[in-house]
């Protein structure tokens, strides 16, 4: 359980940190957190030679509320999401995710880019990324970029970016006031990866659906936007017979694997009534105002 010698840096500006990355090269990583790195490193899974500790690069850290959008930082922490006032007022989703994620010690420690950067599809802000049609900011040695979420997963621990990239923070839009909300998660205990998982942003007119977005967490190789679930309720008041529809159309685009929690018939099931309670919380939250 011990990593593998590793030299360590700490730069101090992004510019930094790329020029660090680009020429250490392949064997190099960034460090932010470290809950998913060191335990790897530990397990011999990650022998990377250099490690790129983002902790003191400035700029990483602050929550930004742009009016339309909200920015976040790279190396935020899934904690200073949770106590951050203006997440709870204007993106709530964003806290009852973060709040399932993992346990407090990890949450002090463990950060949003770190958590959507590297391609588990256990982790559970991808998804909630695909939900909320965020954007990437990647800076490079070649500039900076924006990469839609819904265009960065590629496959397990495979994503768009490229060598000496970094991920500097995300770009969320805001979703109206009043809207509903909710990230159900199935796990077999506190601190547990998802067994399935989903998360739903809707709003309601007049009591029907005017606007869905619904993704999946750990039912595949990549977190899954479930377009086609989406688009089933509008119009809909949510009833039953819509609801049912919804969640097997989530269903048939998962792939996920037999492993300790559950075959695979079972956790494509779970995601089934993980969409049909996020999408009945969601739509409660909305009838009285989010
Ligand atoms: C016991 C345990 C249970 C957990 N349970 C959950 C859970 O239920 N749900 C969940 O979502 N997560 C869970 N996690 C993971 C935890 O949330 C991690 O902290 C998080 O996924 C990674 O964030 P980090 O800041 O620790 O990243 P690190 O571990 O430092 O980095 C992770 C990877 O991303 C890369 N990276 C980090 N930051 C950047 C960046 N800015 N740009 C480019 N690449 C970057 C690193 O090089 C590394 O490859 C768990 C972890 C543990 C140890």
């Amino acid at each position: 359980m011990i990593p593998g010698p590793f030299a360590y840096y700490r730069p101090s500006s992004v510019a930094e940190a790329v020029g660090l990355l680009v020429r250490l090269g392949d064997e190099a990583r960034p460090l932010a957190g470290g809950h998913s790195l060191i335990p790897m490193m530990k397990l011999r899974m990650a022998t990377p030679e250099h490690l790129v500790d983002l902790a003191g690069v400035a700029g990483l850290k602050e929550i930004r509320d742009n009016g339309a959008t909200i920015t976040i930082g790279a190396t935020v922490t899934q904690a200073e999401l949770i106590n951050s006032e203006l997440l709870l007022r204007r993106l709530p989703i964003l806290r009852e995710t973060a709040l399932q994620v993992a346990d407090p010690q990890i949450r002090s420690k463990g950060t949003l880019g770190g958590n959507v950067a590297n391609g588990d599809p256990g982790n559970d802000m991808p998804a909630l990324m695909h939900c909320l049609n965020a954007t990437y900011l990647l800076e490079g040695p070649a500039g900076s970029r924006l990469v839609p979420a819904r265009d960065y997963y590629q496959g397990a621990y495979f994503t768009a970016l490229g060598q000496g990239e970094l991920l500097t923070g995300v770009s969320i839009p805001v979703p109206p006031l009043g809207h509903g909300y909710a990230y159900e998660k199935l796990k077999r205990k506190i601190g547990d990866y998802a067994t399935a998982a989903a998360a739903v942003v809707l709003t309601l007119v007049d009591g029907r659906v005017a606007t869905a977005s619904i993704a999946l967490t750990n039912v595949a190789a990549t977190p899954l936007f479930a377009e086609a679930a989406g688009a089933i309720v509008l119009g809909s008041t949510l009833d039953a017979a819509t609801v049912k529809r919804a969640a097997a159309a989530a269903k048939a685009i998962t792939d996920p694997a037999t492993d300790g929690r559950g075959t695979a018939e079972y956790r494509r099931e779970m995601t089934g009534v993980m969409v049909s309670r996020a999408l009945m919380k969601a739509a409660a939250r909305a009838r009285i105002g989010g």
